[in-house]
């Protein structure tokens, strides 16, 4: 059987890839798995245990890095988020195409490791539409919001490491033409 693909794709927290991602997700032509990263940041009220994220504390994760569990980890505002390598194989050795949602340092890990990577960035249509979106979410103290803003802008310097650039400036677009990238590589694994 092909091992499947390794998709990266990333873009500024607030952007909207949890969005767009639902609407090509269950595409069964695409032939998708979610990798469910660790993190040591404390759940959100809609998020669930082994669908969201792994919610671990600070101490395992740090073990998980000295086990060398994972792919890729990076700290992001305060907290450790990383891609377990284990779950990640196995999906790829069953055929199935990987996706990975994370941020700019963890892409650039991964792309070094896996140059054959599927590179995806996500802008938002501007900055300010970007800090409307993160304040829209209201579960985050004014302090966080300003972090999160200063790093999506740094993130925003990181584009020339992706192939793939989508604005996602209309959610069922952004999808569309993610769904035709990747069918588009499929074609030529
Ligand atoms: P959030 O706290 O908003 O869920 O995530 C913050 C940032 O961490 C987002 O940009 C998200 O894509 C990223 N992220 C989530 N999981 C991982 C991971 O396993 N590794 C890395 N490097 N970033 C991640």
């Amino acid at each position: 059987m092909k091992k499947g693909l390794l998709i990266v794709m990333s873009g500024p927290s607030g952007v909207g890839k949890g969005t767009v991602r639902n609407k090509f997700m269950n595409d069964p032509e695409l032939n998708l798995a979610f990798s469910i990263s660790m993190t040591s940041r404390s759940r959100r009220e809609k998020e669930t245990e082994g669908v969201d994220y792994y919610f671990v504390t600070r101490e395992r994760f740090e073990e998980a890095i000295k086990n060398g569990e994972l792919l890729e980890w990076t700290e992001f505002v305060g907290n450790y988020y990383g891609t377990p390598l284990a779950y990640v194989e196995k999906l790829r050795n069953e055929g199935k195409n990987v996706l990975l949602e994370i941020e700019v340092e963890g892409a650039k890990n991964v792309k070094e490791k896996c140059p054959d990577a599927i590179m995806i960035f996500i802008t938002p249509p501007s900055m300010e539409e970007l800090e409307r979106r993160i304040r829209g979410r209201r579960t985050e103290p004014e302090e966080i919001v300003q972090q999160r803003l200063a790093k999506a802008a740094k993130e925003m310097q990181m584009i020339s490491q992706y192939k793939y650039v989508v604005c996602n400036d209309d959610a069922d677009e952004a999808a569309e033409i993610i769904s035709v990238i990747i069918r588009h590589n499929m074609k030529r694994n």
